[in-house]
């Protein structure tokens, strides 16, 4: 150790590394925390790993990192008891590689615009301290014994190493805040950035706000404010649920409980751990935007990271620690990074794996978080037809009484009676009348009521054709016919399609088991799922395609009672009853149009004047 002090300059194409860390990424300034802090996390589990390998005896030592806001003296310092550094070793990893380290970042990312493409802003290491400091300072003491060593910076670059001062083994960095970066002698902003980034490093970390206190009472928080084991590095099995509700709600601030969870332990090569929550949503007008955050060895990297989980899972909220992951690449990289996707691929096998065995071990909770989950599986499946695969036995049908079935045994219940058909309604109010007939047949009804149902329906068909989703007012003949023959009436079937106004209807005559309704309408199902789609393509603006007329079929019930009077009557008479039962059947089928609405309400007083 020289006893004189030395002097250096930072020079050359250094020069301006300052300026250029000083006002470049504005916006994460916040990150130069987090670098100090690991740094100091890294020093400590250094000496521990050499303690490990018998070449230190640490005697028991409690390490801890110590970050120290002093207001008044315009410092913010941070202090480990960990490897600390002789003065050669200053002299090589701060005034050399440290330097060296930073330059390639800059260089690399300087001006071209990514700057905001690399994940995290991971590698600017220790020199990213000058995004807030005017002169940076250090004391550190090597665990060697060898003296302690004093290094200061100013932000122009010039350092000088001197002789130095320090409590036993460890480093002190003390960043002197300039004046434009007042905001980080906040204590509350200062813990929130800890919060962040911090929150889960290995060894414990103790904040203090010196500022404004009396001497004598300037001590440390008493309780760390990371949590240096977190849960996703512990075994899966040896963690209760109340662990993980309490993770959850401790990084997530949602006090909604999250409907399940996935604890994933992935070895070697692809070397990851995380935990994946599907969180509970209230109601779907709720942004799905999940969050994700993502570590690297426990050190806050980013949230969302868009190019480790498939878009279509990115309503789970969770936590990834990938010490793979290359960091200090850009974004557009990562998507092409075969090691990502396979980290994707996992994750995606993962969540396939954990719906699947819900499915078949825990089926009373999965039916009770399917209503939660089943928009987001569906969409998933449709995005990917691997995970479809994956999860297409795990997929259930709710049905109008409350119940589910997966596909399969609602298919192996159905074999008799309606063989490869799957009944359905999209909205169990209008098309009660309907569904009470179905019932009545016993047969099962699904519920499909939202708009992204009906492509999911079309998305099933077009993977397996032989299974057909039919509306419940799709298929009356077929459903719901009785074995009695029925006589067509010709002079009542002009009199219908006069009714309708609709030339093209088809009128037929079929006797229905269920004698109580004379009148029943059925919609083809391509042409009405046809002309949704229409409805669909002219709402969001891409132009109407036409008008495609839906194929509607009038079916007259010849087993009923009323039928048979209203083909007894005469005149008007005949006219009004039949003009009101075909809107009774409308009715009963969908909503009626204003119009519709007017001249039901009028045939139905004349009729009453008839009496
Ligand atoms: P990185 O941490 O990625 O290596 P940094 O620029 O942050 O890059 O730090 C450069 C080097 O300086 C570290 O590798 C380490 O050897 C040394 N260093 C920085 N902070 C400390 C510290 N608190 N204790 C001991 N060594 C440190």
């Amino acid at each position: 150790m020289s006893e004189t002090t030395k002097k250096g300059g930072i020079s050359v194409q250094t020069e301006h590394i300052f300026p250029v860390i000083k006002k470049w990424l504005y916006s994460e300034k916040d990150i130069f925390l987090r670098e100090i802090v690991s740094n100091a996390a890294d020093a400590v589990t250094k000496l521990r790993r050499l303690s490990s390998l018998g070449q230190y005896e640490d005697n028991g030592e409690t390490y801890r990192i110590d970050v120290i806001l002093d207001k008044e003296a315009g410092t913010l310092t941070v202090s480990d008891n960990g490897i600390g550094m002789t003065e050669e070793e200053v002299d090589r990893y701060i005034c050399q590689i440290a330097l060296s380290g930073a330059l390639d970042f800059i260089q690399k990312y300087e001006g071209d615009n990514q700057s905001n493409g690399i994940i995290g802003h991971f590698g600017l290491g220790f020199y990213s301290a000058f995004m807030v400091s005017g002169s940076v300072e250090l004391q550190t003491k090597s665990y060697t014994g060898a003296p302690a060593v004093h290094w200061v910076c100013s932000d122009t670059g010039d350092y000088e190493i001197s002789p130095g001062k320090h409590e036993g083994h460890g480093t002190t960095v003390i960043m002197h805040v300039s004046d434009e970066e007042k905001e980080y002698l906040d204590a509350s902003k200062l813990k929130e950035i800890l919060e962040k980034y911090c929150s889960f490093m290995p060894v414990d970390i103790y904040f203090s706000d010196m500022s404004e206190k009396p001497d004598d009472q300037k001590t440390a928080e008493e309780k760390p404010v990371n949590d240096t084991m977190p849960l996703w590095l512990k075994n899966p099995s040896d963690c209760t649920p109340e662990e993980y509700k309490d993770f959850y709600r401790k990084v997530f601030h949602d006090f909604r409980e999250p409907l399940f969870w996935i604890h994933i332990n992935a070895d070697y090569p692809l070397n990851f751990r995380g935990i994946l929550f599907f969180p509970k949503l209230t109601n779907e007008y709720e942004s799905i935007e999940g969050q994700v955050k993502l570590y690297y060895n426990q050190v806050f990297v980013a949230d969302n990271i868009k190019e480790v989980i498939p878009e279509y899972l990115l309503m789970l909220k969770g936590v990834l620690d990938c010490p793979e992951l290359p960091l200090n690449v850009s974004r557009s990289y990562l998507q092409n990074n075969t090691y990502v996707s396979k980290v994707s691929a996992h994750i995606v096998k993962k969540v396939a794996d954990k719906l699947n065995s819900l499915c078949n071990t825990e089926r009373e909770e999965y039916e009770k978080v399917w209503s939660d989950i089943r928009t987001f599986v569906e969409y998933a499946c449709m995005r990917d037809r691997k995970f479809y695969e994956r999860v297409q036995d795990s997929l259930l049908l709710e049905l109008t009484d409350g119940t589910f079935l997966t596909t399969k045994d609602y298919l192996e219940a159905a074999k008799e009676k309606h063989e490869n058909k799957i009944y359905y309604t999209s909205d169990k109010a209008a098309q009660a009348q309907y569904i009470s007939m179905f019932s009545a047949e016993g047969i099962q009804i699904s519920v499909f009521e939202k708009p992204l149902d009906t492509q999911f329906l079309s998305y099933l068909e077009s993977y397996d054709p032989n299974v057909k989703y039919l509306r419940i007012d799709a298929d009356v003949a077929g459903a719901l016919k009785g074995e009695d023959a029925a006589s067509e009436n010709t002079e009542l079937k002009e009199l219908f399609i006069k009714i309708s106004g609709n030339e093209k209807l088809n009128v037929s005559f079929a006797a229905l088991k269920d004698a109580g309704v004379p009148l029943l309408l059925t919609v083809s199902e391509e042409s009405r799922r046809m002309e949704e789609m229409m409805k669909m393509y002219s709402m969001s603006g891409m132009g109407s395609m036409g008008a495609f007329p839906t194929e509607e079929t009038l079916t007259v019930n010849t087993a009923s009672p009323l039928i048979a009077k209203l083909a007894a009557l005469e005149g008007e008479k005949r006219e009004k009853t039949a003009a009101y039962l075909y809107r009774l059947a409308l009715l009963s089928q969908r909503k009626l149009t204003g119009e519709e609405l007017k001249q039901f309400l009028a045939d139905g007083y004349a009729i009453l004047d008839l009496i």
